[in-house]
């Protein structure tokens, strides 16, 4: 086990100031793989501090000085591809598979967009008799959850770099490892001392010292929507800009005329990959009633082929979940389903057989599941599928607009255009037509109760930037 007492601020590795630590577990064995320190308001105050004191000198470098800059950080990314995999199959429970191509892989892909965007960015645009600078917004306090460790971690601090503002990272309890790494990375790439710091640590103690911090000018979150709220209050009341990204209960719409069996077993590898840890995950797959029973049928058959097993091993597709707090909650879920008359068409909250140790749920697909039921409206966070029977158009966009939420969605239709109008009519950020791929520099983010702001792309870059108009 690796003993860490050190945490990345203002350039160097210093040990934290308080003697609390936080063990990190493996999800599929239950061994504790490490610790790193319980960061204290103290150590958020000495890395605020740092990042406070080299924000006039990054904010006035040139777009170009600061491209050469993360252009050697992406270098690193790509470099240590491998062991950022294992890092997150380790501390996450993410399949290697998974790991590798989408764990690693994405902030890889979202760390080179960002040297485009930054390449071809107007930080300048005459406007009448002004000349308008998009200036850095100052400090910003980036908090992250566990499910993609170093993706969330990299679209927050890589554009915020871009733009010319410093940060202080306060990873999640669950996954700090990989954030020790990209701090490792960081370093190896020479950025100057205070740009990048990472503080470890609880979210009660050191995420909310960070995100109350007087020094502290734009706070970006993503997590759960009572944190989301606690950091919008506060930051309100110290009139900081804040960014958040708090998950969702996204439908998937299968109109009548779409491919039943592409869209239902898309719909199953998208909520059982990552463990359905996914914000963006489409939970709620609404059928036609009179396709309900055939759409049930081949969810169970394409559930089938996620069996829970060591993440480590390559044929392997689904993970345990990250915690014991979070197998819990996942198999409350399911039994409140039941409770609530909903069926367990495969799967269920008992532990899957064979696995005696490690946090694994099995994956479950909930047929018979009408809007009002708790897992129609909130978000489970787990290998978890609920199915809809909607009587027409107009009912299934009710049922998809019928949540808090609005993050993401499907629409599968016979004909693109089909898909667009009821897309159009979604309460929501994001929407995949007929099974279109994820892109990594299109705005990200929710409407509702699902955030405020928006990650990735020219979007995500302009989060963190302010304006500034000088009138000749
Ligand atoms: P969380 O919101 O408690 O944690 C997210 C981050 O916020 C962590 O870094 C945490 O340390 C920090 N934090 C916690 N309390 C804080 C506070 N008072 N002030 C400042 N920072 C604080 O989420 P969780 O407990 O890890 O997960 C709970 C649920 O949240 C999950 O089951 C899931 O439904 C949801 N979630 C959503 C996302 C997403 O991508 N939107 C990610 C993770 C979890």
């Amino acid at each position: 086990m690796q003993q860490h007492g050190d945490q990345y601020i203002g350039g160097a590795w210093r040990d934290s100031l308080g003697s609390e630590s936080i063990a990190v577990l493996n999800p599929a064995t239950e061994e504790v793989l490490a610790s790193v320190p319980a960061g204290t308001a103290e150590d958020v105050d000495t890395a605020v501090a740092a990042a406070r004191a080299a924000a006039r000198a990054w904010g006035a470098t040139a777009p170009e000085e600061r491209l050469a800059y993360l252009t050697r950080l992406r270098d690193g990314l790509a470099a240590r591809q491998s062991e950022i995999a294992g890092t997150v199959v380790a501390e996450l429970g993410a399949p290697i598979g998974f790991a590798t191509a989408v764990q690693a892989g994405l902030p890889l892909a979202v760390a080179q967009s960002y040297l485009d965007i930054l390449a071809g960015y107007a930080f300048t645009e005459q406007v009448g008799n002004s000349i308008v600078y998009a200036e850095p917004a100052g400090v910003v306090a980036a908090i992250t959850p566990w499910n993609y460790p170093l993706h969330q971690i990299v679209a927050k601090v890589v554009p915020a770099l871009a733009a010319g503002c410093t940060v202080v990272l306060k990873p999640a309890e669950d996954t700090p490892l990989v954030a020790r790494l990209f701090a490792a990375i960081v370093h190896e790439a020479g950025l100057p001392a205070g740009v990048f710091n990472l503080v470890t640590g609880v979210g009660a103690v050191a995420g909310a010292a960070l995100a109350g911090h007087p020094g502290v000018d734009l706070v970006s979150f993503t997590g759960s929507t009572a944190v989301g709220r606690l950091i919008a209050e506060t930051a309100g009341g110290g009139v900081k800009r804040v960014a958040l990204e708090l998950g969702g209960k996204s439908a998937n719409v299968v109109l009548p005329g779409a491919d039943l069996t592409r869209a239902v077993s898309v719909n199953v590898g998208n909520v059982m990959s990552n463990s359905g840890q996914t914000c963006s995950a489409w939970t709620r797959l609404l059928v036609p009633a009179d396709q309900y029973q055939e759409a049930v049928a081949i969810a169970v058959k394409a559930a089938a082929k996620y069996v829970p097993g060591d993440p480590a091993a390559a044929e392997t597709r689904l993970g345990p979940v990250v915690s014991a707090k979070q197998r819990a909650r996942v198999r409350g879920y399911i039994e409140t389903a039941v409770r609530e008359g909903a069926r367990v068409a495969t799967g269920g909250a008992e532990p899957p057989e064979g696995l005696d140790r490690g946090f694994y749920v099995r994956p479950t697909i909930l047929a018979d599941v009408t809007p009002e039921m708790t897992v129609a409206q909130e978000e489970i966070f787990g290998p978890v599928l609920s199915i809809l029977a909607y009587r027409d158009e107009e009912h299934a966009l009710e049922i998809a607009n019928g949540t808090d939420y609005g993050l993401a969605g499907g629409v599968w239709a016979a004909d693109n255009e089909t898909a667009v109008a009821f897309a159009r009519r979604m309460d929501t950020g994001q929407v995949d037509i007929n099974g279109g791929r994820f892109n990594p520099i299109a705005p990200f983010g929710g409407y509702k109760g699902s955030g405020v702001g928006r990650e990735l792309g020219r979007h995500g870059l302009e989060e963190f930037l302010q304006p500034k108009s000088l009138q000749f």
